[in-house]
């Protein structure tokens, strides 16, 4: 008998969970199943699946490993990051009110705003960091506590584990966007939170080929009411998408320990310039919640954002970059630059932006896996027109 997944190691998972050689053929690799329904045995047997919809192999093998991975008792794959956090809010009804972190993913704040909102869902924002702040947010309709770490683009964490012990405590259900660190270095439902999300775009896929989102869940209530919506309101993951994916997350290990490595030496080099301004990267030790970091995460990841000062010169820098493409997305294996002011804030007026501390001089760096010294090399030379 093979071990279950959950008794293995984080790279056999990755490697092995929902991912067994097909009974068939043999083939190494579970089949990309290409089809819309499954021919019945008789008109009341199927062979486990009915509708494409419903059910489909392919997305059955990566929804198992990303269940394993995250330690949850399931978890489903939908068609981007967004199509997944949508299917978490319809948990929810009208009149139903959430408890966002102040600082999520602006994708998210307009969702949650322009048309949730319109359905008669209620968000109130806050600086998680306090109790008090949330104790002062709470409603007696509030049903959910939603939040995201470490945010971007400056990188502040929340302690999951005491929002999490807050959410229960007053019976209400709490998600996390874990985008950013993905299980390998952060695994939320250990530290006591009910529902995990993810841009699967991002490093699950890790080679910016595909959009794609998932929900993994603890609880088996939990897990049938959100396949229910996956089935009935139907923004699934199409297989080629959860077929790309698998492949992804085979190397999700060795990738992420790569991306922290050079983001890591990356942190440290711009922190030493005397053209940067701040660097934030929960891994330098003079990063505010250092400690939390190191309890809270295994590893500190590959996004980090450093500040030139001004608008100019962080316009200059960006423009002279060779081997950093300019672009929004983050995780994959080529090393990519923000500027937040123009791309991901610029929906956010100036005021708020400066409220939230991006400055117009900000940069986002999302780490590849390149030679590191290539990266350096890179950034040393675009920092000399600055
Ligand atoms: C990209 C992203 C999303 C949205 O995901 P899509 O796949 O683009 O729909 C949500 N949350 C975070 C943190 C992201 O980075």
């Amino acid at each position: 008998m093979k071990p279950q997944p959950t008794e293995t190691g984080f790279s056999t998972r990755a490697i092995h969970a929902g991912q067994a050689p097909d009974p068939l053929t043999g083939a190494i690799i579970p089949p990309l199943y290409l089809t819309s329904t499954y021919a019945l045995e008789d008109v009341d047997k199927t062979k486990g699946f009915l509708y494409s919809r419903v059910g489909n192999p392919t997305r059955k093998a990566l929804e198992t490993n990303l269940a394993a991975l995250e330690g949850g008792t399931a978890a489903l794959a939908f068609a981007s990051g967004m199509a997944a956090i949508n299917a978490v809010m319809t948990l929810l009804n009208a009149g139903d009110h959430v408890i966002c972190q102040d600082n999520l993913y602006g994708g998210s704040v307009r969702l949650f705003n322009q048309i949730l909102r319109r359905f008669g869902i209620e968000f109130t924002y806050v600086d998680p960091s306090s109790p008090a702040n949330l104790d002062a947010a709470l409603r007696p309709n509030t049903k959910l506590l939603y939040l995201e770490t470490p945010t971007n683009p400056l990188m502040h964490l929340i302690d999951l584990k005491l929002c999490a012990q807050w959410a229960r405590r007053r019976k209400l259900l709490t998600a996390v966007d874990n985008t950013f660190m993905t299980p390998y270095y952060q695994r939320p439902i250990e530290l006591g939170i009910d529902i995990v999300i993810h841009s699967t775009t991002k490093y699950l896929n890790g080679h910016s080929d595909g959009i794609g989102g998932a929900v993994v869940v603890n609880g088996a209530e939990l897990a049938a009411r959100l396949h229910f919506i996956q089935k009935a309101a139907g923004a699934i993951l199409a297989p080629m998408e959860c077929w790309l994916i698998s492949r992804g997350v085979k190397t999700l290990a060795v990738r992420m320990r790569q991306h922290s490595a050079n983001a890591m030496t990356i942190a440290r080099w711009l922190a030493k310039q005397n053209k940067v301004r701040v660097v934030h990267y929960p891994g330098l030790p003079d990063h505010p919640q250092h400690k939390l970091a190191r309890r809270q995460m295994s590893g500190f990841g590959g996004m980090l954002s450093f500040d030139l000062g001004t608008e100019a010169r962080a316009r200059r820098f960006a423009k002279r970059l060779k081997v950093f493409a300019l672009g929004e997305s983050l995780g994959g294996v080529e090393s990519l630059i923000a500027y937040p002011k123009t791309m991901s804030h610029a929906g956010i007026s100036a005021e708020e932006r400066a409220g939230m501390g991006i400055g117009d001089g900000l940069l986002r760096v999302s780490a590849g896996i390149e030679d590191v010294a290539d990266l350096i090399g890179d950034l040393q030379q675009a920092l000399r027109a600055v």
